[in-house]
């Protein structure tokens, strides 16, 4: 036998459940929205890292032009000195500042070679952040996709149940109110192996197979719900 309260059982059970679903969408779109941020934030960090070197090596680049100036300067300067103690001295510097500038070249070359690296690192990385984007945004497309589908299940079922309750026994309706204004979606409680699922109550066998078998409209003891006898 169908216990009267049993469609509105179901629902309830359904609601709850859609309801702690929904519940849950915001959570997972703020850690895609979370993911995406920081996916952002290291794309920008490293390329203010490139950055950074492309500048280092604009700098060196400078000062070896300034050396390179230096070198020549010296140069000329050294044939128009006469006096040849004056010339070796110079001829010293140069020599010194040769050997600085290839010491440069030879850190620009190197940090060259770092920036072509990382640029191609940079860009291979750039490829899979724009395809996790991408995979971000289609999840968070069917996170709301799916939230809209909860939504009008939900709103579809709460009708259903509106339409239920009204039509319901006028004072079941009024006992299932009371109960609901407290426990919402919870108001109505199975028994199955000869135990209210609500709260745990034990029920003795005679009361459990009545409720089982649709006869008694009880409630439990031990939480209140009005207990319904569902098929195993
Ligand atoms: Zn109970």
């Amino acid at each position: 036998m169908t216990h009267p309260l049993s469609q509105l059982y179901y629902l309830d059970q359904a609601l709850l459940r859609i309801e702690r679903k929904i519940a849950q969408t915001p959570g997972s779109l703020d850690e895609i929205a979370l993911e995406k941020k920081k996916l952002a934030e290291d794309e920008k960090q490293r390329r203010e890292e490139l950055e950074d070197l492309g500048k280092l090596i604009r700098k060196m680049e400078r000062e070896g032009d300034d050396i390179r100036e230096r070198i020549r300067r010296g140069k000329e300067k050294m044939k128009e000195l006469m006096p040849v103690h004056a010339a070796e001295v110079l001829q010293h510097e140069t020599a010194a500042f040769e050997a600085k500038l290839e010491a440069l070249e030879l850190e620009i070359l190197e940090n060259m070679e770092i920036l072509e690296s990382s640029e191609r690192e940079v860009q291979l990385r750039q490829q899979s952040v724009a395809a996790k984007k991408i995979e971000l945004e289609r999840e968070g497309a069917n996170l709301k996709k799916e939230n809209d589908e909860y939504a009008s299940d939900r709103d579809r079922m709460a009708e259903q149940r509106e339409r239920f309750l009204s039509e319901l026994d006028l004072e079941l309706r009024r006992r299932y109110m009371n109960i609901f204004k407290g426990l919402g979606y919870t108001a109505i409680a199975a028994v199955t192996d000869g135990a209210c699922q609500g709260c745990g109550a034990r029920l003795t066998p005679q009361r459990a197979m009545d409720i089982q078998e649709g006869g008694e409209l009880g409630s439990c003891q031990g939480c209140g719900r009005m207990l319904i006898g569902v098929e195993a």
